[in-house]
């Protein structure tokens, strides 16, 4: 299995995560930060089903989810089950570093959340 190449970065001032990178924490506007890699399953937090994709995804659909990871790193990544699986906001999902679509011939890897069966 793939890492997961996710890297957030937590202001040393606040603690305020940040995924991706700020030049300046959002909250309290500190110029430092600490790497975080994320941690654990995802907390399913909102997600959504897109019907119409660009170029370059050669599926017909792709369900999008916003996760939170056990140490609070939040990130996107594509949820894989099919059209008829109902998924919740709060839900547990595995997360994994798997080819998300293939730009150029070559796979671009991503974020995919996989619902705890
Ligand atoms: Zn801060």
């Amino acid at each position: 299995m793939k890492k997961i190449a996710i890297t957030a970065y937590k202001c040393k001032q606040c603690g305020k995560l940040h995924y991706p990178f700020h030049d300046r924490c959002l909250q309290c506007k500190g110029r430092e930060f600490d790497k975080v890699e994320p941690q654990g399953n995802v907390k399913l937090l909102t997600f959504t089903r897109i019907y119409n994709l660009p170029w370059g995804f050669d599926q017909r659909y792709l369900i999008i989810g916003v996760g939170e990871f056990e140490n609070g790193v939040r990130a996107m990544g594509q949820i894989g089950v099919d059209e008829a699986t109902p998924l919740q906001v709060g839900m547990t999902m595995i997360p994994s570093w798997e080819p998300v679509r293939v730009q150029n011939g070559e796979n671009v890897f991503g974020l995919k959340l996989t619902p705890i069966t």
